[in-house]
Order: C-alpha cells, then sequence, then structure tokens
C-alpha cells in the first residue's frame, strides 16, 4: 500500500499506511478492510484452540469466519480474488471516493501484494484437517461437512463417515465401520450455535439442556455419541432464518439487522433488489422463506424476508420538512454474501435498516 491515509477498521492506531487499525468497536461497513487472510487466519486460530481445549464455540467462530469472511475472497468460478472484504459497497464510491480506493466492487485476477489467493487456496484444500481432531478414543466433529476418517490403532483401521447437506440442510448420517469387537468410539458432534431444537437417532431435543435431561451426555458444547459396535447414526440439527444485529458500540449498524441461516450470513444485492439499497428497510417480525436457487449457477438456498423501499426523491431542496409517509411493500430478497459481486459491479448490503 503507499502513503495515502486510509480509513480502515478494527483495533488501535491509524496509520497512513492502510491496513491499519482504529479504535474498538469503529466498524463501517463501506470502509471494512476485512482481509480475506484475517479470516483464514481467524480458521487457523481457532483451530489451534480446538487442539489445545476442545470447546464448540471455538469451531463457531471458525465456521463463521471460513463460509463468510474466508470464502468471499474468492469468486465462484475461482478464477479472481477479493484482498478486502467490505459490508457494503456502492460502486460509484471505490471509484469516485479516494477513502474507499482500497476497496474494489468486483474481485481481482491477482494483487500486486498477493497473499490472499494462495493463503485461501490452502486453507480450501486442506479444509478436512479442520473439520476432525482426535483426543484417544474420542473423534471431535467441528465441521459438518461430507467426509471418511480413517482411525489407525493397534489394529485395523476404524471408519468414520459423514455425509451432510451442509451449508444449507443441517441433516445427516455418521456411520462407524470396522470396529473390533469389545471396542469403543466415541464420536463428539458440535452442537453448532445457529442450531434451533435437533434431532438425534430419530428422538428431539429442544437444546442442550433438553439432551442432557433426556440422558444424553455433552461436553463444551458437543454432543458424545458413543459406538460399541459397527453403524450409524442419523442426526438433524435445524436451520431457522435468523436475524442478528451488532453490539450497540457499533454505531455504524446502528437500527440495523442483517440475516443468516446455518453458518451463511446473507447480503441483499442489487441485482435482486434494484438500485438504491438505503432505501429498504427490512421487517423482522414478519415469516420469512428459505428457498433454493441459485447466483451463476452455483446451488445456493437465498432468504426471503419481508420490507418496505422509501420512494426516491425527485429532484429539489436537498433538505426538506419531514413528513410522516407510509412506504411501499417489497420483498426482499437475500444471498449468501460470499456469493456477492459475482454478477458484475452492483450494490451490496449486508446490514439493512429496520422499518
Ligand atoms: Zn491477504
Amino acid at each position: 500500500m503507499t502513503g495515502r491515509k486510509m480509513y480502515v477498521t478494527g483495533g488501535v492506531g491509524a496509520t497512513d499506511y492502510g491496513e491499519a487499525f482504529s479504535h474498538a468497536y469503529d466498524l463501517p461497513p463501506d470502509l471494512a478492510y476485512a482481509e480475506t487472510c484475517a479470516s483464514v487466519g481467524l480458521v487457523f486460530w481457532a483451530w489451534r484452540m480446538l487442539q489445545y481445549q476442545p470447546r464448540s464455540v471455538y469451531a463457531d467462530v471458525m465456521e463463521r469466519a471460513l463460509y463468510n469472511g474466508a470464502l468471499s475472497g474468492m469468486s465462484l468460478d475461482g478464477k479472481s480474488f477479493f484482498y478486502v472484504n467490505p459490508l457494503e459497497c456502492r460502486p460509484e464510491d471505490c471509484h469516485k471516493d479516494e477513502r474507499k480506493e482500497h476497496v474494489q466492487p468486483v474481485r481481482q485476477k491477482w494483487f500486486s501484494c498477493a497473499c490472499c489467493p494462495p493463503n485461501l487456496a490452502r486453507l480450501i484444500s486442506s479444509v478436512g484437517q479442520y473439520a476432525f481432531t482426535w483426543a484417544g478414543e474420542r473423534v471431535y466433529i467441528h465441521l459438518l461437512m461430507d467426509a471418511q476418517v480413517s482411525l489407525e490403532g493397534n489394529g485395523a483401521p476404524v471408519r468414520l463417515e459423514l455425509s451432510c447437506g451442509m451449508p444449507w440442510d443441517g441433516g445427516g448420517t455418521l456411520r462407524v465401520t470396522g470396529l473390533a469387537p469389545g471396542a469403543r468410539l466415541q464420536a463428539a458432534l458440535r452442537l453448532p450455535e445457529w442450531s434451533g431444537a435437533f434431532q438425534v437417532g430419530g428422538a428431539e431435543y429442544r437444546d442442550l439442556d433438553d439432551w442432557v435431561k433426556k440422558g444424553g451426555r455433552a461436553e463444551h458444547g458437543y454432543l458424545i455419541l458413543e459406538f460399541d459396535r459397527d453403524g450409524e447414526l442419523p442426526f438433524s440439527f435445524s436451520m431457522p432464518v435468523r436475524f442478528l444485529r451488532a453490539d450497540r458500540r457499533v454505531r455504524e449498524a446502528a437500527g440495523q439487522v442483517t440475516v443468516a441461516r446455518g453458518p451463511v450470513v446473507y447480503c441483499l444485492e442489487e441485482a435482486d433488489n434494484g438500485p438504491d439499497l438505503h432505501l429498504l428497510h427490512v421487517d423482522p417480525s414478519r415469516p420469512t422463506r428459505a428457498v433454493a436457487g441459485d447466483v451463476c449457477g452455483e446451488p445456493v438456498v437465498r432468504v426471503v424476508t419481508a420490507g418496505t423501499r422509501e420512494p426516491a426523491d425527485p429532484e429539489g431542496e436537498l433538505y426538506r420538512e419531514y413528513v410522516p409517509q407510509q412506504f411501499q411493500p417489497v420483498e426482499l430478497s437475500w444471498v449468501p454474501y460470499y456469493t456477492w459481486a459475482n454478477r458484475g459491479e452492483n450494490e451490496m448490503r449486508v446490514w439493512c435498516a429496520l422499518p
């Protein structure tokens, strides 16, 4: 980065060299640096914490960083990359506002300082190693993903197979094969923070307390499942649409919410909702729909919420008398944040105003 003053987000000590930090809770969505490498680093950090202490809170952080800030760094066709991942973008700003010249409205083929593309490539190509860790006869399942794990002990290897529909469907099956007579295997299955009620082996549980009350064993946010012979166990974590808000010390997100489903955080794009996204309001009290669809042919689950749109102003005075007004009802179509800017330059926002 050159010696131009930049306004970026995060911690302490602004400098003239970009990639600097401001103060705690200073998180403007349009000026956010949110470098792809920072999310990749967060995955690495969370994984090391899991090796030190298996706590589901670390895996929740790892999963959120993986499916959002990290994955956003690469286009859906894998050919272009973001260095900076803002939470709000108006392409005209990127072209005309020098405070935002670090923000690109579409992914780039390469960078002069090209840390993010290879960092993301090594994360994605080794993602399996972050999903599982093991200790003694216990296998920890931190991330739900289709996988085969081979556990080699004194005898023949034991195979643990996980099949599921993540990140769109929280259901799956755990299959154990090759367990010798008398041997045991414990699978510690993370209860994701985004899960509502869940099912294991056909029985339904409201939450972790309910699981324990009904005789289930749990440790630090993981369901402890015992296998004393080969077999399979179906499970299902419900994936309700959730509205999220920021801590109230984040001034730029005041009075706004975003949408998440499972580990995936969503955003609004101009391609689906028209221009002037700042005129949209989302109403969390109204029903939502999760709809199977696609972005550029990639299957995703979109979320539809109810909202309103303020009318754009005709040319006139810059400041006008405030008059209460009914806004036009609209459906807001949300796409996963990591898919934004795959359909050319267009407006995007993660935070949307409440009515
Ligand atoms: Zn980087």
